[in-house]
């Protein structure tokens, strides 16, 4: 299921530069425009302060601060560019997220020094000169920028030579220390040294000149595809296993595009935008486009969307890659790249590689959820049959309206289906961590590759033997309808690897309104052909039955009854089963009571089942636990209610 061969990689990698290429000629961007953080500062920033240097007869010196509203228009001008860890930005425009003296003095004044070239020198010793007035100054003006614009405020130079204002950007000496620093970060890691030379590009298969550490160098844009171990060589096993990655050699022209076509990734599809986190990771989408004139319209509708909140579906609440596809089926691909972010957001670690999504496929997905929500078990008054009274909604709207917070928490209504995997393979104190399954059977799905039925059967009941051994009922019910919710999604998806739904046949509603019909229909409609599965479906109806007599003959509160304690921990067989028929019969004369109708389903089914016996112990058990579940979908209190008189 995982493949981490260096093939993924590579296909990854094109996929970034053609995006980079199209970016470069779409915006027409040259170095300069390729190299600045210009979305940052889009993000943020809303002044600017210029410290202002005046031309004299013996140079440059000091003239004054001044104010600006920062103009997206000139974001090449100020030359920003992020810098490593140690704080210093590539040129001397540095945003205040500190003490406003404090990034003047480490961030500013710092990055003049030591330098050789003349204009540098003079600018340093004019800094030096008039330091005090220069912080006062930009403390005052600082001080003067209403509260709500004084977020990432940025400090810049500004030359001014005959009257006329110059930005760093206009001027050669320091747009060359942007390129030349660039370029150097590609084969310069302060903590390696230096690895370049001459050889084939990994990726243009060009040869000659070419740098071995452009993957973490593009950590610039925010954080870069470089990987928790880089500054070790070599990289996240996870993803790449291969010797020949350790520094995989990018040639001057790849690495560029490459760095535009990620910084095009953080801006526009990135996932989830804002304040949502996927499971304990994120994600980018990486569009793969087969024909060249479709990017014109993908850049269209992805900037379009870009700031959209990540609500709804693994991409966005519209489904824009939907409106792209149209009519023009299999010419995108996409490449799910879900990773975490390490050091403080400095590194990722790629998690998984999830390659050739269709984006029909993805729409796929949405419907099938969509109809599977919509199936008739799901709606409000099974809900309210099955959970209790007050449900509002069908199952999964009402775990988004009214669910307790753990069942609330990135439940979506195209994403239900991640949801309930995670539930079922968390990562918690009390449950383990089961990262891996989940992204397993996430990418699975994403990759339309089949899931093994045994695996998640024994997920299932995992989790369900656990919240009954709690006694924790309403979680068992739950955990029951997200099994049943999922199976029947994947099965749907026929991605259930073991299990084949059958043709779909609209089951005629049956005359009889009796339990013997309407569970019968069930059978014929969810697909439980399986005598075993429907033996041991109709014992758990039986045995529930019991429990609500034994509640509310006794008082006891829900998993609290004393047959609660007679179901073997919920690991059950073919043997157990049976054997529990004749013993909660037994308990069910104690008390007097009868439930003739559905004694006669449980006979019935367990006759049927009793050559054939061919389901293992683990769908035993979760059969068992969904039929006790789901009885009171059969049920109507009348009915009951006469049953017990
Ligand atoms: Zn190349």
């Amino acid at each position: 299921m995982v493949n981490t061969k260096d093939r993924i990689g590579k296909k990854m990698l094109d996929a970034i530069k053609e995006l980079g290429d199209y970016v470069k000629k779409r915006e027409r961007l040259g170095d300069i425009e390729t190299f600045v953080d210009k979305a940052k500062l889009d993000k943020n920033t809303k002044q600017v302060l210029c410290i202002v240097f005046q031309h004299t007869e013996r140079g440059f010196s000091y003239k004054s601060i001044i104010q600006e509203e920062y103009d997206p228009r000139k974001a090449s001008l100020y030359l920003y560019r992020g810098g490593s860890s140690r704080g210093i930005d590539t040129l001397p425009s540095a945003l205040i997220t500190d003490k406003v003296e404090k990034t003047f003095r480490n961030k500013i004044a710092r990055w003049f020094k030591d330098k050789d070239e003349a204009l540098f020198r003079m600018i340093a010793e004019e800094l030096e000169k008039n330091r005090d007035k220069i912080e006062r100054k930009l403390i005052e003006r600082y001080k003067g920028i209403p509260k709500e614009e004084r977020r990432n405020v940025l400090i810049t130079l500004k030359l001014e030579e005959n009257g006329n204002e110059k930005y760093i950007g206009e001027i050669y000496v320091f747009k060359n220390v942007l390129v030349q620093d660039t370029v150097r970060s590609y084969y310069f890691l302060d903590s390696i040294g230096e690895s370049r030379g001459e050889g084939i590009c990994y990726l243009c298969g060009n040869s000659g000149e070419i740098y071995g550490f452009v993957l973490p160098s593009l950590r610039s844009s925010g954080f870069g595809l470089s990987f928790s171990t880089a500054d070790k060589r070599g990289f996240s096993p996870n993803f790449i296993q291969e010797n020949h990655w350790k520094e995989i050699p990018i040639c001057e022209y790849c690495a560029r595009t490459l760095e535009t076509g990620k910084r095009f990734l953080d801006d526009n599809l990135s996932f989830p935008k804002k304040r949502f986190n996927f499971f304990g990771c994120e994600y980018y989408v990486i569009p793969k486009i087969i024909f060249g004139e479709l990017f014109d319209e993908f850049y269209d509708i992805v900037t379009y969307y870009k700031d959209k909140e990540y609500v709804d579906g693994l991409l966005s609440e519209e489904d824009y890659l939907e409106e792209i596809v149209k009519d023009k089926e299999d010419v995108v691909r996409l490449i799910f790249l879900f990773y975490t972010q390490k050091g403080g957001g400095k590194y990722i670690d790629i998690v998984r590689c999830v390659e050739d999504v269709l984006p029909s496929w993805i729409k796929e997905m949405y419907d099938c959820q969509d109809s599977v929500k919509k199936m008739d078990i799901f709606r409000e008054d099974n809900m309210q049959k099955m959970i209790n009274k007050g449900w509002v909604g069908n199952f999964v709207d009402g775990l988004r309206l009214i669910g307790k917070n753990e069942d609330r928490k990135g439940l979506s209504k195209n994403n239900w289906f991640v949801k309930f995997t995670r539930d079922f393979f968390p990562s918690s104190k009390t449950e383990g961590t089961h990262d891996k399954y989940f992204m397993d059977v996430v990418s699975s799905i994403l990759s339309r590759k089949p899931i093994d039925k045994d695996f998640m059967i024994s997920a299932f009941v995992d989790r369900i033997r656990s919240a009954y051994k709690e006694r924790d009922g309403y979680r068992l019910k739950l955990l029951c309808l997200k099994a049943l919710m999922l199976y029947l999604f994947v099965v749907k998806m026929n991605l259930l690897r073991g299990e084949k739904m059958g043709e779909e046949k609209t089951v005629e509603e049956t005359e009889g309104e009796d339990l013997e019909s309407k569970v019968k229909q069930f059978f014929e409609e969810y697909g439980f052909h399986n005598p075993a599965k429907r033996a041991a479906f109709s014992v758990g109806m039986l045995v529930d039955y019991l429990l609500w007599v034994q509640r509310s003959e006794r008082g006891s509160g829900y998993g609290e009854e004393p047959f609660w304690s007679n179901l073997y921990g919920l690991i059950l067989d073919e043997k157990k089963i049976k054997g529990l028929f004749p013993k909660a019969l037994s308990k069910l004369r104690q008390y007097r009571k009868g439930y003739s109708a559905l004694e006669t389903v449980v006979s019935k089914y367990l006759a049927e089942a009793e050559q054939d016996w061919n389901i293992s112990n683990d769908e035993t058990s979760y059969y068992f636990a969904l039929g006790m579940t789901l009885r009171r979908l059969f049920s109507k209190n009348k009915e009951e209610k006469k049953e017990e008189e």
